[in-house]
């Protein structure tokens, strides 16, 4: 059986409202998913986690028993991917009962073949985090994580253990054996050095607080890390649904914030060899947005409500520019005056106006009907050009990517304003007038597919004022073939252009 593409988000701390950031990772996710589905299985996973002390303190606070905050926040998050056109297969909610019963059976597998185990945990625990702390990375006696540097406490407990230690030299090998499995480089040898230092068992259960799920047979609840990771595979139904597991299971890629790569590519890996399952593909730590050189998060109290860009910019742009801005894996600063600047430029006068410039003079010319294609400019320039962009988007370099298919939409305008078909118009030449406004129609056919991953709703509309109905998401190889477009098809410009221009304020 061939393995479908399996792409999965983090899922989301719900102690709080979704920032861009939470955006920026659901997005890339859909761009792969859409992507992989034009060639043909895919499933993409997302979801929120809903357990630990953060959510329950949160929860208090606000004056609400936790399973009814956590039920109050999932609408806002699945709201905010559906404004960005964001279309997962799956959202799992860590406190529903599928998730629930097989994290529990995991617990019990692994106490059967001896990687959980009963001990007494002693040592610096930080609340905010959910993390204990090895005194010698204390900074301060406080919290390491930059991010908090908040008071740690000592703890002492009855405990269970997970032997994490054991998975040390395997770990080695793989990240050896596999040396493009965690992405970027930088993350890859911060894990490196990790193992190289050496491995500690740790704790999986809190007795604490009751806010988990219960370990079987009583004893406190299961660490939140530990019931959050296994996500990925409850959500395939591992252990219940095998067909399904194995269509999809190991994951082709694991995207995640580069702070929470330890979990992602240590604990999350040694859990599953405990399970006899396999190792993700690729797990992709991102870099982060800032603004004005600060991570964008709740705790700085600088988020941007993401819905407020969607109003302003629309979300297909916001999607363009998160994508095209910074290299994926490297951080990137954010400023409405950035996004204007995209928006105005590239999806205004590049993409916008070629659209516009040349249905106009198809209209004009041709009372809107697709000429008979003529001797092509194009055809076998971009020939390769597909290809290109597919392998830079499963390489997760989406800049490239776009920036590669903006080589046709410069090449389209540039046309344009070289054989200045108004010219050719004037002078009666039909037959290079026809060869001409076809190549520039098939050429935005050709765009709108390669950009339907990235602005579905933009490339729906492009799709159908050049008058197509089906074959949009179809498959690359099939739809992108030069000439693909029927001579004689009747084209609906739209009065209103793609990306109306925005006044830019200067910031
Ligand atoms: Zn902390």
């Amino acid at each position: 059986m061939t393995r479908g593409f399996y792409v999965t988000t983090p899922i989301y701390y719900i102690n709080g409202n979704p920032h861009i950031g939470h955006a920026y990772t659901t997005i890339v996710a859909d761009v792969l998913a859409r992507t992989a589905r034009t060639r043909g299985d895919a499933f993409f996973l997302t979801g929120t986690d809903e357990h630990g002390q953060k959510v329950a303190d949160a929860a208090k606070a606000a004056g609400l028993d936790p399973q009814t905050w956590c039920d109050r926040l999932v609408p806002k998050w699945k709201q905010l991917f559906a404004s960005f056109h964001v279309e997962y297969d799956d959202f799992i909610r860590t406190t529903e009962p599928r998730h629930e019963r097989l994290v529990q059976r995991v617990f019990e597998r692994l106490r059967e073949n001896g990687d959980v185990y009963r001990g007494v945990y002693e040592g610096w625990y930080c609340s905010n985090d959910e993390t204990f702390w090895l005194e010698s990375k204390l900074i301060e006696g406080r919290c390491p994580n930059p991010e908090c540097r908040r008071e740690v406490e000592w703890l002492s407990e009855e405990s269970w253990f997970f032997r994490l230690s054991k998975y040390n030299q395997p770990l080695l090998e793989h990240f050896r054996t596999h040396p493009n499995w965690v992405r970027p480089r930088s993350a890859y040898n911060e894990m490196m050095s990790m193992l190289e230092e050496g491995l500690e068992d740790f704790s999986i259960s809190r007795a604490a607080f009751d806010w988990g799920i219960p370990i079987p047979g009583g004893g406190g609840v299961i660490y939140v890390w530990f019931d959050a990771l296994l996500n990925y595979i409850t959500a395939l139904g591992w252990s219940e649904d095998d067909a399904r597991f194995r269509r999809y299971w190991p994951a082709t890629v694991q995207l995640i914030g580069k702070e929470i790569a330890r979990f992602h590519t240590i604990i999350w890996p040694a859990i599953l060899w405990s399970l006899g399952e396999k190792a993700p593909d690729l797990v992709f730590a991102h870099g982060w947005i800032t603004l004005d050189g600060q991570k964008i998060g709740k705790s700085l109290g600088n988020a941007v409500d993401p819905e407020t860009l969607v109003q302003r910019f629309g979300a297909d742009a916001i999607r363009y520019f998160l994508l095209r801005e910074g290299h994926f894996g490297s951080d990137f600063s954010y400023s409405e005056a950035k996004i204007a600047q995209r928006y105005n430029d590239e999806l205004g006068n590049d993409l916008g106006n070629l659209v516009r410039r040349t249905l106009t003079m198809l209209a004009r010319y041709r009372n809107g009907l697709v000429p008979q294609p003529g001797e092509t400019r194009f055809g076998e320039r971009f020939t390769e050009l597909p290809k290109r962009v597919e392998e830079a988007i499963f390489n997760l370099q989406f800049r490239d990517a776009l920036e590669e298919i903006w080589e046709l939409v410069s090449a389209l305008n540039r046309e344009i304003d070289e054989r200045k078909p108004w010219v050719l118009a004037k002078a009666g030449d039909e037959a290079a007038l026809d060869a001409l406004l076809y190549d520039l129609c098939e050429g935005i056919r050709w765009l709108a597919v390669m950009l339907a991953p990235f602005m579905p709703q933009k490339a729906g509309e492009i799709w159908e004022q050049l008058g197509l109905r089906t074959g949009l998401h179809g498959s690359w190889e099939q739809t992108l073939v030069w000439g693909g477009l029927g001579a004689q098809t009747q084209t609906a410009p739209s009065e209103t252009p793609l990306f109306p221009r925005l006044e830019i304020a200067v910031a």
